[in-house]
């Protein structure tokens, strides 16, 4: 659908092409004739560096096998899926090979926020790029069993870890968080993380804790940031945050009440926008340069549905 603003843009790492294929994880010799069938494709990454070969327009993000090894031994494998029956892996090399990687002139190592930030792979990489690295980030911290102690060992093609000593399986974690708009008529509440572009203003976001429903966890970090309680909330769509290993679910509230007191632990400030000055940050037209999230992040979907109207708790 478009608007005034033109096109809606693609929400960053999501629709991925690829079949997660999960029932051939548990099958080790599957796993083994897909690591080795030469058309299989890896992603290369090592903590928050994604490694890709310089190109233009676009780099190219996925490597074979064969090539992978040659930048290092590889920390973990994960089978990502298949696209069109091609196998798709995540490969982690370790700091020391991400380094020796970053003084080459034909590769780029790039974060995973400024690659998709200003486009530098094709957008179709974007999620399994963001599947792997979360993948990937949840082994280099469980490699020892959380309940005993033990070394833990990758199986399943890199979705389980075992312990051997006390027999545990121990699965990746997805760590939710609600992100939320707040409005109240024709305003809405934005606020600033100290972290943010001196201009940028977005949604209020926090972790889900446990024994939380995502409309109590808006209810909760809208009141504790900002001060303002929040009546009925409104699922609006998800995004997976691979930094580390999040879940975005954004909401929008309904604001019942407009006195502002924020935590200044959390936020650097917030405050009542008119729709009117939303639009103008959406569309980079604000008097004051100030502006909303890029569109590869769910905040600005949330903000845009409601300048456009898509949202009412009349
Ligand atoms: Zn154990």
């Amino acid at each position: 659908m478009s608007s005034r603003f033109g096109p809606k843009p693609r929400l960053g790492y999501t629709d991925s092409r690829i079949e997660r294929a999960a029932e051939l994880r548990p099958d080790s010799a599957a796993m083994d004739t897909l690591t080795r069938d030469p058309r299989a494709g890896t992603y290369v990454i090592g903590g928050e560096w994604i490694v890709a070969r310089k190109n233009s327009p676009a780099n190219e993000p996925l490597f074979s096998f064969a090539d992978a090894e040659t930048f290092g031994p590889a920390t973990e494998t994960v089978f990502l899926g298949l696209l069109e029956g091609t196998p798709r892996f995540g490969y982690g090399l370790a700091p020391a090979a991400i380094e020796a990687l970053k003084s080459r002139n034909d590769m780029q190592v790039v974060d995973l926020r400024s690659i998709a930030v200003q486009g530098l792979v094709a957008a179709e990489h974007l999620p399994p790029i963001a599947e792997a690295k979360a993948v990937l980030h949840w082994h280099a911290r469980h490699r020892f069993c959380p309940n005993c102690g033990a070394a833990t060992r990758l199986v399943h093609g890199g979705w389980r870890r075992d312990c051997p000593q006390c027999k545990t399986e121990h699965f990746p974690r997805t760590d939710p968080v609600v992100i939320m708009l707040a409005s109240d008529g024709d305003s809405c509440l934005l606020g600033r993380s100290p972290r943010f572009a001196p201009t940028m203003w977005s949604c209020l976001a926090g972790y889900v804790e446990p024994g939380e429903s995502f409309e109590d966890a808006v209810r909760r970090e809208t009141r504790e940031e900002a001060g303002v309680t929040c009546g009925r909330v409104a699922y609006f769509a998800s995004q997976p945050w691979p930094f580390p290993t999040s879940l975005m679910i954004g909401c929008h509230a309904q604001a019942l009440t407009r006195e502002i007191i924020v935590d200044r632990e959390e936020l650097e400030d917030a405050r009542w926008f008119s729709k009117a000055e939303v639009e103008t940050m959406l569309m980079r037209k604000h008097p004051q340069g100030l502006t909303t999230p890029p569109p590869v992040a769910i905040a600005h979907h949330i903000i845009r549905a409601w300048v456009e109207g898509e949202i009412s708790f009349e």
